[in-house]
């Protein structure tokens, strides 16, 4: 990724972090996105340490505003944009009954409209670059339905879907896939038992939970050069979750 510019939201944690982190490494510029200042200033210094380029831009990816000031802060920064990892969430879940609206908007907003804000003021920036690469965090609650995810799994759906829609109205010279992750142990596991932990890694093939690093490694290889001939689809990163029948 020598000479390429990224974007990566929700990058202070988990996978966005390591997304961040390995992008920097196979040498692109990395501009960190994240509602949390202090965290994500240190993922930055982290790469700058190992000899990567970063650079920190605190936003809410739910407001156009803000998104449209992370795409000029990195153009003012490196004058190109070549990768979006859109992948920040946020999330409250419970069955319609007994979800309270203002966390459905506000669960459909940080998780799927930030999906079409980043492609709206991204794009442009990836044409004037020559072309680009977006990669959408999807989960495996785009594909099936988990009990009390209402909104998420609303949200979920909803990137797939535009995943789908953006890919056939952007390219040829942008590329949009996304991935989904199924159970990846990062701090959104935090206040979790172990319990529930041993449960779910015994559920899938693998016998293991995610790392972030697993899906990581798949946004790098969606974002690549290396990807030319694949848009508008997805690659599941679950540890075989969905492929059992039980
Ligand atoms: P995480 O909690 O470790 O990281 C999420 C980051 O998003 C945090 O740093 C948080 O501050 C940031 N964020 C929250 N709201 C924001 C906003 N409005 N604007 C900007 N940043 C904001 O979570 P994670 O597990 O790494 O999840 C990353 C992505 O992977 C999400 O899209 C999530 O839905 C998806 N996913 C995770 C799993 C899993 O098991 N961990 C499974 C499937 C999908």
């Amino acid at each position: 990724l020598t000479n390429k510019v990224a974007i990566v939201t929700g990058a202070a944690s988990g996978i966005g972090e390591a997304t961040a982190r390995l992008l920097a490494a196979e040498g692109a510029s990395v501009c960190v996105v994240d509602l949390d200042s202090e965290a994500g200033k240190e993922v930055v210094r982290g790469i700058q340490s190992d000899g990567g380029q970063a650079l920190f831009v605190r936003a809410d990816v739910g407001k156009g505003s803000q998104v449209k000031r992370v795409i000029e802060r990195t153009l003012k920064t490196w004058g190109r944009l070549d990768i979006l990892h859109n992948n920040a969430y946020w999330s409250r879940n419970a069955s319609a009954t007994e979800l309270d609206e203002k966390a459905w908007d506000r669960t459909l907003e940080v998780t799927l409209k930030s999906v079409y804000l980043g492609a709206k003021y991204a794009v442009p920036a990836m044409r004037e670059s020559g072309g680009g690469a977006i990669v959408n965090t999807g989960s495996v609650h785009s594909l099936v339905g988990f009990a009390g995810f209402t909104a998420y799994d609303a949200a979920k759906g909803g990137v797939l879907a535009i995943t789908r829609t953006m890919a056939i109205d952007f390219g040829p010279d942008i590329r949009v896939n996304a991935v989904l992750p199924g159970a990846i142990l990062t701090p959104a596991w935090d206040g979790t038992s172990k319990k529930l932990r041993n449960r779910c890694a015994d559920m899938v093939p693998a016998k293991r939970l995610g790392a972030p690093e697993d899906v990581a490694r798949a946004v790098l290889f969606l974002s690549s050069d290396e990807a030319s001939y694949i848009t508008g689809t997805s690659l599941t990163v679950d540890g075989g979750m969905l492929a059992r029948t039980e």
